[in-house]
């Protein structure tokens, strides 16, 4: 069904009230592939929309949001190494990490309380306490928007990288991923290296998958806001990634930088601290605002738009710029 003037409030996690021209909830691949032959919205700009948790809205749109509801998990095979479980783009992540625990087929628990949903999860590749979804992940299944054409995707297909993928990149736009295969090895380890899960876990001799899924809960319940109460997308900007001169020279004028060396000899910056030393947690423009537990989140106070977002973001930028020679880049994408 083609609704018009649409709000998309319940379709962003920033809480942004902006509105689409039209919108359709799309609940299967055959709806999806329709779309490529709908004369009611041939030449019509689309934003496909997950769970909205990776978005800046900063005005109407003058277009069709197209929100993914295609549903349904299932096991579909298994090889000696691992098992294959398939899931609908617009399964709630969440969900369905929890549901593969049920069935005794753990891998995902890092990745416990990540707002959005199944489609949304290779766009920015999602990561979190040392695991990228890119590791757990075996293929995937898309529309093609302007042909309604069905493509599938291996992992080299969708060119993982830290929080980044071809969807984000040349393949921006252009497809509505329907479905998403992983694979779960077998043979489990934890993962349980990151301080924070660590602490939670102290006193667990052998942790496994449901205590590390619940320690994380607990660690983002504690440190991260909560999108329906205080409207946000997570992560604002990628950890920096420097060269092992350009640290050293860094660390020369600030002795006390929070940094995490990389296998292939670059620094990983934790980008929250960065922010935080310009003096910005708590601070903000209008209703938007940096969070005060974690200074890597902006937030909507109440009634910030998305433009007073991009400002904030801005500003943080040119702070960090100026004070540690350190470009930041932002997680989410704009419209
Ligand atoms: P944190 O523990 O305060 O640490 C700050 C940063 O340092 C993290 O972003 C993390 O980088 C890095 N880090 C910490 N321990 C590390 C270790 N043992 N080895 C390598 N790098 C380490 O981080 P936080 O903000 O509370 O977030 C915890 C985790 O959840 C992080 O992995 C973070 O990326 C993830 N997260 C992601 C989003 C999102 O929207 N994308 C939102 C919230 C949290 P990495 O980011 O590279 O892991």
């Amino acid at each position: 069904m083609l609704l018009a003037d649409y709000s998309l409030l319940r379709h962003n996690t920033f809480g942004f009230d902006a509105r689409a021209r039209y919108a359709m909830h799309i609940d299967s691949v055959d709806a999806a592939a329709a779309l490529a032959t709908d004369t009611r919205i041939a030449n019509m700009p689309q934003l496909v929309l997950g769970g909205g948790s990776n978005v800046v809205l900063t005005r109407d749109f003058d277009g069709v949001a197209l929100i993914v509801a295609i549903a349904g998990k299932r096991v579909i095979g298994e090889d000696d190494d691992a098992w294959l479980i398939e899931a609908g783009a617009g399964e709630n992540w969440h969900d369905f990490v929890a549901w593969t625990l049920a069935q005794g087929m753990p891998g995902l628990e890092n990745l416990a309380l990540i707002p959005g949903t199944v489609g949304a999860a290779p766009i920015q590749n999602i990561g979190a306490y040392g695991l990228e979804m890119g590791e757990r992940f075996e293929r995937l299944s898309a529309v093609e928007l302007a042909t309604g054409e069905r493509v599938e995707f291996d992992r080299a297909a969708c060119a993982f990288g830290y929080r980044d993928s071809f969807f984000k990149r040349a393949g921006r736009g252009r497809f509505m991923i329907t479905s998403v295969v992983f694979r779960l090895p077998k043979v489990w380890t934890p993962r349980a290296g990151y301080a924070d899960v660590a602490r939670a876990l102290e006193g667990a001799a052998n942790p496994d998958a449901q205590a590390i899924f619940d320690a994380v809960v607990a660690v983002r319940r504690a440190k991260l806001p909560d999108w329906t109460v205080l409207g946000n997308a997570g992560s604002f900007f990628k950890n920096p990634v420097v060269s092992a001169a350009a640290f050293e020279t860094l660390k020369q004028c600030e002795p006390g930088v929070v940094s995490y060396p990389q296998a292939d000899g670059h620094v990983k910056l934790a980008a929250g601290w960065l922010i935080d030393q310009c003096g910005w947690k708590g601070r903000g423009i209008g209703g938007a605002a940096v969070h005060d537990r974690q200074a890597l989140v902006l937030v909507n106070r109440g009634g910030a738009t998305g433009a007073q977002v991009l400002e904030l973001a801005e500003a943080i930028k040119r702070d960090v710029l100026a004070r540690f020679d350190v470009e930041l880049e932002m997680e989410p994408v704009t419209l």
